[in-house]
């Protein structure tokens, strides 16, 4: 989510890494800092906001004088934007400065064990306990130190560190979070993305997880968590500055389609502990959840579909009635609540309008507002009563992907852990359930590692001048949001169509050679989903059908199929959505469409 940049050499290292950041702030920008080396002591600087305002706090680096240093902008996962929540984070001597890109997961347990020895902490962050820990294991050998960091931390991390013993080295390592190292002449680099330090160099060595980088200014040595030395090959990028900055995609939207499974999962594992849902992020009590009377769930877009799927999910596993409404319709429709309501409100920004406004509408009522928000400190989630963060990092593409695909797994978790709560499922189902939560980063994957069979489709398709996507249940939720991402990043006009009610006047509109996605994901609808899919085939439409790898009856009927794996019932959505995705994109990208920026659009709709 935040990136870094590290720097040694002979030149001064401030201006290096401020330049290196300004590359990295599509990865973060709530707050940006910088620590550099100088004369046996650690300078830092750091400030809440863009970057601008470090650089010019900074007057762009020449206040903070020496040639070895680390630097970061944050996206806040843990304690909101500000100057002190801000990277890098020192330990309580002074010796060691740590940026951070990730979650310490069990940076709790390890926060009470450090007070516990005595430990001050001052900032919200996981990431303080990094920079506790180094100076507790400290040895006077930093790469021991290292090791023994790295094997008491839990989660996702890629870590520069400086240390002020050493005044010619600086170490760094990573697990499930970017970090390269360059080359340099003279002068070697950390760096989250190669877009940083392709001015100094195109040589780079990839780490790979849990590998330890010590680097001095005419040397780079890599180490195993056994301390032993690892060779590494040498690589070469040739990509252009510009292609570098999406990380080689094409398309911000690309990129953040296979960021999926890492969002999913970041999003899913800090909130499964010993085999059940904890979500210490809010304060709803047993006793309130059996006292819900009713739930809606209000939100706009995708973050809408988002809540179809839940109506679905939630009735199913809680029985308790959800009523979906899209925030513009809620605000002004003096909706009947009351605070036995729950209202769930889901927006990507935290910042949307119409949804902030619904909330407050909510609010007014006296009902519960729970938000699922993916930018930390922003004003929905400050509005709201609870929230659950999203951690689907800066989504830059205007056309949701991930942030869809991670509110999807926030449903998911609060459906199970209300249900839970309210004795809904047998033991066995309950564990069943959260192992195949747990399995969808990896079926996400899988799906999109055969993403060429759904360009090859797109190929056929990409001429069409109106398409349908139709399902029942779930699969009307999906099909919601598959439209949506056709029409509005294809502009090929798209509706999306309960399976069952095509016949009662849109199948008036299908005509020879139209063509209709059909999603039949679930076992209970299949057949039905199959007859309407039959209907409009008499009728001359060309189907693409979308199932899982259980249901082979949809190749006798469908002109192309899409399968994907199987997962619990209820889960579906966050695998049938991905093939819909890529299709968008590639339909988009086949009309030559501004993908990432379509036209009349933003990304956070701040206007009613
Ligand atoms: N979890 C850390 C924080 O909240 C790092 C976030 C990031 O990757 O920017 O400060």
């Amino acid at each position: 989510m935040c990136g870094i940049v590290g720097y040694i050499g002979e030149n001064q290292a401030a201006p290096i890494l401020l330049e290196g950041l300004s590359k990295l702030e599509y990865r973060g920008y709530d707050s940006a800092g910088i620590a550099i080396f100088n004369n046996n002591e650690i300078k830092v600087a750091k400030a809440k906001g863009r970057l601008a305002v470090l650089s010019e706090k900074t007057d762009n680096g020449k206040t903070v004088q020496g040639t070895m240093g680390i630097g970061h902008t944050r996206w806040a996962t843990h304690g909101e934007p500000s100057d002190v929540n801000s990277h890098p984070h020192i330990s309580m001597s002074g010796r060691f400065a740590v940026v951070h890109n990730g979650i310490i997961e069990n940076y709790i347990s390890l926060k009470k064990k450090l007070i516990d020895k005595g430990f001050e902490f001052i900032s919200e962050t996981d990431t303080e306990v990094i920079a506790h820990l180094f100076e507790y294991y400290y040895t006077g050998d930093i790469l021991d130190t290292m090791v023994k960091v790295i094997n008491r931390v839990e989660g996702s991390y890629a870590l520069g560190v400086l240390c002020s013993d050493y005044p010619d080295s600086f170490i760094a390592v990573r697990k499930s979070s970017p970090l390269i190292v360059g080359l340099g002449d003279k002068e070697n680099f950390i760096a989250s993305d190669v877009t940083a330090i392709l001015k100094h160099t195109r040589d780079i060595y990839y780490l790979e997880d849990n590998e330890v980088v010590v680097l001095k200014k005419d040397s780079v040595k890599i180490y195993n968590t056994d301390k032993e030395e690892v060779q590494k090959e040498k690589f070469t990028v040739d990509w252009d500055v510009s292609a570098a900055e999406k990380g080689g995609y094409e398309h911000f939207m690309m990129k953040e389609i296979e960021e999926q499974p890492t969002a999913i999962r970041d999003t899913i594992s800090p909130r499964i502990k010993d085999g059940k849902i904890v979500l210490d992020d809010i304060s709803l009590t047993t006793e309130d959840i059996k006292n819900i009377n009713k739930i809606y769930i209000v939100a706009c877009g995708s973050a809408y579909h988002v809540g179809v799927v839940g109506k679905y999910v939630i009735e199913k596993l809680c029985r308790i009635p959800v009523e979906v409404q899209v925030a513009s319709e809620f605000r002004y429709c003096d909706p009947i609540i009351n605070k036995n309501d729950l209202v769930i409100v889901i927006s990507q920004s935290g910042e949307t309008a119409d949804t902030l406004a619904a909330l407050k509408e909510a609010k007014n009522h006296g009902a519960r507002i729970l938000s699922i928000v993916n930018v930390v400190g922003s004003a929905i989630a400050n509005a709201s009563d609870d929230v659950i963060y999203t951690w689907a990092g800066p989504e830059i593409a205007v056309a949701t992907t991930k942030a869809y695909s991670t509110q999807l797994t926030v449903i998911y978790l609060i459906a199970a852990y209300m249900a839970e709560k309210l004795g809904m499922f047998t033991s066995g189902e309950y564990a069943r359930f959260i192992e195949e939560l747990v399995s969808l980063p990896d079926k996400v994957s899988d799906i999109l590692k055969s993403k060429e069979e759904v360009q090859y489709l797109a190929s056929k398709f990409f001429n069409c001048h109106s398409i349908f996507f139709i399902g029942r249940n779930l699969d009307y939720a999906v099909s919601l949001e598959g439209s949506l991402k056709l029409k509005e990043i294809s502009y090929i006009h798209s509706e999306a169509y309960a399976a069952g009610e095509l016949k009662h006047g849109t199948i008036s509109l299908i005509e020879d050679g139209t063509l209709v996605v059909a999603l039949a994901t679930g076992q209970e609808l299949f057949d039905k989903t199959v007859s309407n899919v039959k209907e409009v085939k008499a009728r001359g439409a060309v189907v693409m059908g979308v199932t899982t790898d259980t249901h082979d009856n949809m190749d006798d009927v469908a002109d192309y199929v899409v399968k994907i794996p199987s997962v619990h019932e209820a889960l579906l959505p966050s695998l049938s959505v991905i093939p819909l995705q890529l299709f968008g994109y590639y339909v988009a990208s086949l009309k030559g469409c501004d993908i990432d920026k379509p036209r009349n659009l933003a990304k956070s709709v701040t206007v009613e």
